[in-house]
C-alpha cells in the first residue's frame, strides 16, 4: 500500500479543506465506497470512524443518490408554508419506526449545532409562552459537545472551540459529567453516577428551579469525552429530578442516535424520556446535512396555543436531504442495521480488548455498539496524562492513517487523548481486525 506520510502526494497543503488555515494538512480523496476511503494518488484508507462518527450506511449507496437527485428534479426547494413528499415521507418514517413514541412533534434543521440551538431555544421559548419568564438559565455539562452556535457552543464544554468567546456567550451553568474512571469520589467509585446526578441538583437549588428552563445532556457522551458511559442510576435520577422541579430535559443525539450505540436512540439504554431531543449525523449517514430536533406535545402546546412561529432556517427540510434521509432509513430497516451495530459493536469491543486491554498507555476502553473509545495515559496506575505538548491524539491518528487506517479524535480541555472508533454499521469481521491491530499499532508508536 502507499504510503501516506505529509511528504506523499496524497497530502495537498494548498486548497485546505480547514477554514481559513492552509498551512494545515489535508488529504485529496478521489472517492469511497463501502468502508473505504481512495486517494488521488491512488492509496486507500480504512475509514474506521464513518467520518467524523456520521456514515452508518457506508459510502456507494447509488440508491440513496437516485433518491436525492429524483427529489432535486421534482423540486429544487420549498419553504414553510408548503410542504414537500419527501418531507412527509421521512416524518411519516421517522414516527412509524424510529421515534420513541412521547416525541411526536417533528422539525428538521441541517446540521446539529442548528438543531441544537432550536432545541434549546425551544425549551425557553416553552416557559415564555407559558407566562414562566424567569426561566431562561440552560444547565450543560463540564465534559460536553453540541455544537459551534453562540448558543450551543455556551451550553456545551468545548474548551478550546468557545475560547475568546466567553464574554458573549449567553449565561449558562455547567455541572459534572458522570466519569467512572476519573469520578471526585475516586476511580471507578460504584456511586460515581449519583454524586453527578447529586451535583446536578445542588446547582438547582443554589440558583433557584423556577429561573432554570432546561438541562442538556448526551445519553452517552459522544465524542467529546470519548463515548463515556453514565452509570446506570444517572439518568434515571436525573429524570426525577428534573421533572419535580419543573426543568425540561433536552437530549442530544447527534452522535449517538440512528443505531450507533446498538439502539435506535441511545436514550432507551437507560429509560431516558427527554422532552427535547435533536439527532443527527445518522440521519442521512453522510449523504445530505440533515438533523431532526423532536419535542413533545407538552413542549409545543403554550406556543402553538400562542400561534408563535417557532423557527426558520432557510435550508431546514430540504427535499433532497429529506429524500436521502428517508432511503437511509429505509436502508438500514431493510438490512437490520441497528441490530447489526449491536452485534459487530460487541465484536469490536472484544477485539480492543484483545488488543489495547493490557496495553500500559490505555486506562480504558469504553463504548457501546459502534461507538467506542480510548483513554490514552502517560501511567495506567496513576491515571497521568501525557503533557498537552505532546499532541497524543494527533500522534495517533497520524500513526494510524500512516497504517491506512482512519480513526477520530476526541476530547475537550483537560479531558485529552481520547481515540474514537465508530465505523459503518456493514463493517466486516476482516476489517474490525484490521482496525484493533492498527489502533495498537498506533499507540505503540505514538506514544
Ligand atoms: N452535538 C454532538 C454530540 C456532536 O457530536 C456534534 C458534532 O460533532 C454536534 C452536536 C454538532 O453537530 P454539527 O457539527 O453538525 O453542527
Amino acid at each position: 500500500m502507499r504510503s501516506l506520510l505529509p511528504s506523499d502526494s496524497g497530502f495537498a497543503m494548498h486548497d485546505s479543506p480547514w477554514p481559513f488555515v492552509p498551512a494545515r494538512v489535508s488529504i485529496d480523496l478521489s472517492h469511497a465506497e463501502g468502508r473505504t476511503l481512495y486517494l488521488r494518488n491512488g492509496g486507500s484508507i480504512l475509514d474506521a470512524s464513518g467520518g467524523a462518527i456520521v456514515s452508518n450506511v457506508g459510502h456507494g449507496r447509488k440508491e440513496v443518490a437516485d433518491a436525492c437527485a429524483a427529489a432535486m428534479v421534482s423540486m429544487s426547494y420549498a419553504v414553510p408554508p408548503f410542504s414537500t413528499p419527501e418531507r412527509l415521507r421521512l416524518v411519516e418514517r421517522l414516527r412509524r419506526a424510529w421515534l420513541p413514541p412521547h416525541l411526536t412533534r417533528v422539525w428538521l434543521a441541517s446540521g446539529g449545532s442548528e438543531a441544537g440551538d432550536a432545541a434549546i431555544k425551544l425549551a425557553i421559548q416553552h416557559f415564555q409562552a407559558k407566562g414562566e419568564t424567569r426561566r431562561v438559565k440552560i444547565i450543560g455539562r463540564e465534559i460536553s459537545y453540541h455544537g459551534t452556535t453562540a448558543l450551543t457552543l455556551a451550553v456545551g464544554g468545548h474548551v478550546a472551540r468557545k475560547a475568546g468567546f466567553e464574554s458573549v456567550m449567553p449565561h449558562v451553568l455547567h455541572v459534572p459529567t458522570p466519569y467512572a474512571l476519573r469520578s471526585p469520589l475516586g476511580r471507578n467509585h460504584p456511586d460515581f453516577d449519583i454524586a453527578a446526578a447529586k451535583a446536578l441538583e445542588e446547582t438547582i437549588l443554589r440558583e433557584g428551579p423556577e429561573t432554570i428552563a432546561a438541562f442538556v445532556g448526551e445519553p452517552l457522551n459522544g465524542s467529546s469525552g470519548g463515548a463515556i458511559e453514565p452509570g446506570p442510576r444517572y439518568w434515571p435520577m436525573v429524570q426525577e429530578i428534573c421533572r419535580r422541579h419543573g426543568i425540561l430535559i433536552v437530549s442530544d443525539e447527534v452522535m449517538v442516535g440512528y443505531g450507533r450505540t446498538g439502539k435506535r436512540f441511545a436514550a432507551e439504554h437507560y429509560g431516558l424520556e427527554p422532552d427535547i431531543m435533536f439527532a443527527g449525523k445518522g440521519l442521512a449517514g453522510g449523504y445530505a446535512p440533515i438533523v431532526g430536533v423532536f419535542a413533545t406535545d407538552a413542549v409545543v402546546a403554550p406556543l402553538a396555543a400562542k400561534g408563535e412561529a417557532l423557527m426558520f432556517y432557510t435550508y431546514g427540510a430540504h427535499p433532497g436531504a429529506c429524500a436521502a434521509a428517508d432511503k437511509v432509513l429505509e436502508i438500514m430497516e431493510r438490512e437490520d442495521l441497528v441490530a447489526r451495530s449491536a452485534t459487530k459493536g460487541d465484536a469490536l469491543g472484544a477485539r480492543l480488548e484483545a488488543a489495547l486491554g493490557q496495553h500500559p498507555n490505555v486506562a480504558e476502553i469504553r463504548g457501546r455498539g459502534l461507538l467506542r473509545a480510548i483513554e490514552i495515559v502517560k501511567d495506567r496506575e496513576t491515571l497521568e496524562r501525557f503533557p498537552v505538548e505532546t499532541g497524543m491524539t494527533g500522534r495517533v491518528v497520524a500513526a494510524g492513517l500512516k497504517e491506512g487506517v482512519f480513526f477520530y479524535s476526541g476530547g475537550t480541555g483537560e479531558i485529552r487523548d481520547i481515540v474514537c472508533v465508530g465505523p459503518a454499521f456493514t463493517v466486516e469481521d476482516g476489517e474490525l481486525d484490521r482496525i484493533a491491530e492498527t489502533l495498537r499499532v498506533a499507540v505503540d508508536k505514538a506514544v
